[in-house]
């Protein structure tokens, strides 16, 4: 408890950003701390003690910071996925709506294999859209989404409605 509320200090109100009216969490603070930084991933890697994780899909771009380091935790496969035109290969993509437009997240073709237990991580839980695109890219290649991982969790917006009945885990909730 005492370990989380110092990680949870290390997350910064940014007013505004990235338009008036909304208030930016920003995890950076987080990241320069070790401590906090650790804090976090053990949190998040305890869920899954005992569980066998294939891979983990990390969302663009924070998604890469948590999910790359919890998957090196987890012994597991690390699959970005990512905003449209970035990776070389071929893809698959998903299409979904945000709060305000429409957005793209793909995935390289073949990243999940059949029947593969795969985790969502990103640094932030809002809305669900977001995770729930990449989790949609995991069903395509046949994949199974065991859970949800997220640093930060805004109880308010509901998003762990949205991605029911799969499990979600988050370290700080607002
Ligand atoms: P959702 O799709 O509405 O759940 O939004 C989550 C996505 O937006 C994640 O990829 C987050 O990184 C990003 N995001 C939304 N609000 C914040 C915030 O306050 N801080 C950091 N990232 C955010």
């Amino acid at each position: 408890r005492d370990a989380l509320s110092f990680a949870a200090s290390k997350i910064r109100n940014i007013a505004d950003f990235p338009k008036p009216g909304i208030l930016f969490k920003d995890i950076t603070p987080l990241l320069a701390s070790p401590r906090a930084f650790h804090i976090v991933l053990d949190a998040i890697a305890e869920r899954f003690i005992g569980e066998h994780i294939d891979a983990i899909v990390g969302v663009e771009a924070r998604g890469f910071i948590f999910g790359g380091a919890l998957a090196a935790r987890l012994n597991a496969s690390f699959v970005p996925a990512r905003k449209p035109g970035k990776l070389p290969a071929a893809c698959d993509e998903v299409t979904y709506e945000t709060e305000y437009s429409v957005a793209t997240l793909e995935m390289h073709k073949g990243s999940v294999t059949e029947e593969a237990r795969v985790i969502v991580v990103d640094d932030l839980l809002a809305t669900g859209g977001t995770a729930k695109a990449a989790a949609d890219l995991v069903r395509k290649q046949g994949g199974y989404v065991v859970a949800y991982a997220f640093v930060v969790e805004l109880s308010f917006l509901g998003g762990r409605d949205r991605l029911m009945p799969v499990k979600v885990e988050s370290v700080i909730q607002y």
